[in-house]
């Protein structure tokens, strides 16, 4: 109980990272306006040639009300896929097999513990996906053609499902690590529980950010080709590029999921809207939306832009996965990995958990981690510009997510830095001293 109020302190601390005025403001306009927003974006993308312009002059000529006719009702086929799909993930989440992986230690002290089976659920996933079109069982054309119906049940659904954990964080909390910032506002933003589960085994955070909000980006990015295909005979280039730098990104996301289960996402942040309405929604709609763009936008780029396209984008990918790996194998091996062929420089840093505890981690202060303090959201989002790309101009609705996501690791850099500071304090102070740039070297 001391160590939930304590935490609960620190949670009241952890929401304002920024003003209370602002703090305020960003989670009621961002709670109000992402629903509406993710389908006007469906909608610009599939039904007015991804031209803000025109969903502009609509909604001036047609008012509200004109929007609300846009808004698709959530349809019997859209239940029953988005079902279909949920319950085959939870199906693969708890029974394929893995090996047994500890989480870090939480705030409370507590050691999550999970079964690491994410490429065998990736693999098993696409492979079903596929074979079901190939054999003619299920055309994925049909996910495509019910996208706005799909997006309208996800929005509801999904914020139904958060009223559930903030329901599920009062009264029946899975471990010590919970607690209410006594802000009700802030508990269904920030959620709760940082670990809640479904009994022992079911982790819902490993189930709503990977198995169902990253898996459904690789579904749906097979989807739009396929849509593509199935429309015009063939799949141009550009929509081959995106395709196939979007699935590197997934698979590169599976294959590190364990390493993902240590980061903030998991690690930090509680399952409230913020991450769980993010990832069964935003995931769905926001990320794929350069992929959605391209199914009625054939570009042709020529084999060799889009090689050269293909290329920048597998090295951006492989640049943030070995930055993310440099940080593991660094604390895996308690600093005793070797750092682009050399010792790594590193900080000693203890600090004290909220039960009171003292223990040391280890900072990295050299390779990509010398670079900056956050160098590896450059390569995520130059992954992301080359993904979209192959689009070419004529719109810039494709890249939304791109914009976004520079926001999105902006803000999140300055959180982890704030977290950081208060966790690590004169040691961090002295990581800042070594590695003075926060994202991009010598810049910022
Ligand atoms: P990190 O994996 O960078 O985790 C940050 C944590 O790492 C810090 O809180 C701290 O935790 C520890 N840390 C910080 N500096 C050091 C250091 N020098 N040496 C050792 N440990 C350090 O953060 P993210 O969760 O933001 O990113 C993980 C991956 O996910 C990245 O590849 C990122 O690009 C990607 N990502 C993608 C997003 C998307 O929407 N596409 C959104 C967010 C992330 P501790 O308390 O353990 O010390």
């Amino acid at each position: 109980m001391v160590a939930v109020k304590a935490e609960t302190e620190s949670m009241k601390k952890k929401e304002l990272v920024h003003s209370p005025i602002l703090t305020y403001f960003s989670v009621i306009t961002l709670l109000s306006t992402c629903p509406p927003f993710v389908i006007l974006l469906w909608y610009t993308m599939v039904h007015q040639d991804g031209s803000i312009l025109n969903t502009f002059n609509y909604l001036k000529e047609h008012g509200i009300e004109g929007f609300v006719n846009i808004w698709p009702k959530p349809t019997a086929v859209a239940w029953k896929i988005i079902a279909c799909y949920a319950l085959f993930e939870a199906a693969l989440q708890l029974w394929l097999p893995g090996k047994t992986v500890e989480g870090p230690v939480s705030p409370t002290g507590n050691k999550p513990v999970y079964k690491a089976n994410g490429v065998l659920a990736y693999a098993v996933t696409l492979v079903t996906y596929i074979s079901l079109w190939w054999f003619g069982i299920f055309n994925p054309t049909v996910v495509y053609d019910h996208l706005g119906e799909i997006y309208s049940a996800l929005i509801f659904g999904s914020l139904i499902f958060c009223v559930f954990l903030y329901i599920k964080g009062h009264l029946a909390p899975s471990s010590t690590d919970s607690g209410s910032s006594g802000n009700i506002i802030f508990d269904f933003y920030w959620g709760m529980e940082l670990y809640p589960r479904i009994g022992k085994n079911f982790d819902i955070k490993v189930f709503t950010n990977c198995r169902f909000g990253m898996m459904s980006w690789a579904v749906l990015a097979v989807t739009y080709c396929i849509k593509q295909y199935e429309t015009n005979g063939k799949v141009a280039d550009s929509m081959l590029v995106n395709t196939v730098l979007m699935l590197v990104y997934i698979t590169k996301f599976f294959w590190w999921e364990a390493g993902y289960w240590n980061t903030m996402d998991i690690a930090h942040d509680r399952a409230g809207f913020y991450i769980c309405w993010g990832c069964l929604v935003w995931v769905p709609s926001i990320y794929t939306s350069p992929g959605m763009y391209l199914v009625n936008h054939p570009v042709n780029l020529g084999t060799q832009l889009a090689i050269s396209i293909l290329i920048a984008g597998i090295l951006c990918i492989y640049i943030n996965y070995d930055c993310d790996r440099q940080r593991q194998e660094f604390r895996r091996t308690n600093g005793k990995s070797l750092v682009w062929g050399k010792a790594p420089g590193k900080i000693v840093a203890s600090y004290t958990t909220t039960k009171g505890e003292t223990k040391t981690s280890l900072l990295l202060t050299s390779g990509w981690w010398g670079l900056s303090r956050h160098f590896h959201y450059v390569p995520e989002i130059m992954a992301a510009f080359f993904w979209t790309v192959p689009s070419l101009f004529n719109n810039f609705l494709p890249y939304f997510y791109f914009v976004f996501l520079t926001i999105l690791l902006f803000d999140r850099a300055k959180r982890d830095d704030n977290r950081c500071r208060s966790k690590y304090g004169k040691y961090w102070k002295t990581y800042c001293t070594k590695v003075p740039y926060r994202i991009i070297p010598w810049i910022y």
